[in-house]
């Protein structure tokens, strides 16, 4: 993930449609509608909805939540590196600019991760991007999918999933040296990384072009992955889906995506979760939905509702005479099992209507609708 960058170009609230104002609330809500919309499950032939539904499940992942939101809002507030300035640039870069050890003036190519990471104070932040040529990197973050069936997401799961990604060579261990041999002082720089250039008053150092930066060469690069290190290939990662996962969510496993090079951190693994409908129960969020018919005659007269749960058992409901229809009932605590606490199952009564009625049933219903005030809809005035 190389958000930060992003963070300057992207209107989250945007992409999601609501307001810098809105609450936490309803960014969950145009979140879930969007994700629901977009979902790639549901548009199989149209490949943009999937990019869309990327983009807002990036844009929430930052603005759903409540400490990335205000960094988000901050780093906005910057503007477009304007609010930046070169001369006021943060971290180590910064106050001396001009000093040796300063790094390159590119600042084009400088990562803005980085640069927000003095900012705000978080060192994580760093980038990955491939073009980096110094020093340790960290890993690319990867993303995968996974679909679970309704029933496991409520109960959580340990599956493998099944990957392709940069690893640590097999050969040389990562070193990039043919085994038997090993990395050397680079002689360009004698190790230091860097160069210097001293023009007239000002002294600039630059990243040594002989070792990129790592003040090390390989001499005899590994034949398997030609010295970068870095092997492609398929493996698999066990997760542990905890329970009550959503659709459409991201669950983030630290250090479980592509190799560093140079001895950097792995990055991370963002796992995305498809939750397949279940034919009898809904979700709505920690909460299960659950629609049950009942007759004209059960909502009117009132009846005791045995329902099941979502554990294989039932629960009994008294429904009172005079129930309209839609009135939803709540099971306290048969919900999903979540860390926040379980949620309820709610229970949706509709009133069935028959679609063939017997002559004598006709009878009975004109009958009853005799006895029934005129037609409840005096208040619509027409
Ligand atoms: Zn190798
Ligand atoms: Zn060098």
């Amino acid at each position: 993930m190389a958000p930060q960058r992003e963070w300057f170009e992207k209107d989250y609230y945007k992409i999601l449609g609501v307001p810098e104002t809105a609450s936490a609330k309803e960014i969950t809500r145009a979140y879930r509608k969007l994700a629901r919309e977009l979902h790639p499950d549901a548009n199989p032939d149209d490949p943009t909805a999937e990019e869309r539904f990327k983009e807002v499940s990036a844009a929430y992942d930052v603005v759903g939540d409540e400490a990335k939101r205000k960094e988000y809002d901050e780093v906005r507030k910057l503007g477009p590196l304007g609010g930046m300035g070169f001369g006021g640039a943060p971290g180590g870069a910064g106050a001396g600019g001009f000093g040796p050890g300063a790094g390159s003036f590119n600042f084009q190519g400088a990562d803005l991760g980085d640069l927000l990471g003095g900012l705000f104070g978080g060192g994580r932040r760093r980038g990955g991007g491939p073009a980096r040529g110094t020093g340790p990197q960290r890993g690319n973050d990867l993303e995968a999918e996974l679909h679970l069936p309704f029933r496991e997401a409520v109960a959580g799961v340990t599956t493998t999933l099944h990957l392709t990604s940069d690893m640590p060579c097999g050969t040389c261990h990562g070193t990039g040296a043919k085994p038997g041999t090993g990395p050397v002082v680079c002689q360009n720089c004698g190790g230091r990384g860097v160069l210097d250039d001293n023009q007239g008053m000002f002294s600039f150092s630059t990243p040594c072009p002989a070792c990129g930066g790592a003040g090390t060469v390989v001499t005899d690069p590994c034949p398997t992955c030609r010295g970068s290190g870095i092997e492609r290939r398929p493996r698999e990662v066990k997760v542990r889906i905890p329970a009550g996962v959503d659709d459409a969510q991201r669950i983030r496993l630290k250090g479980r995506g592509g190799a560093g090079r140079n001895g950097g951190p792995a990055g991370d693994l963002y796992v995305v979760v498809h939750v397949d409908p279940d034919p009898v129960f809904g979700r709505d969020g920690r909460n299960l939905t659950l629609t049950v018919p009942v007759t004209f005659a059960e909502a009117a007269l009132g009846t005791r509702l045995t329902v099941p749960t979502l554990d294989g058992g039932t629960v009994t409901l008294k429904i009172p005479a005079g129930t309209p229809t839609g009135k939803v009932f709540r099971v306290k605590g048969r919900g999903v099992e979540a860390k926040k606490g379980t949620g309820d199952l709610l229970v949706s009564v509709q009133v069935a209507v028959p679609s063939h009625l017997t002559d004598e049933q006709r009878q009975a219903v004109e009958a009853l609708a005799a006895t029934l005030p005129a037609a409840p809809r005096q208040h619509l005035g027409v």
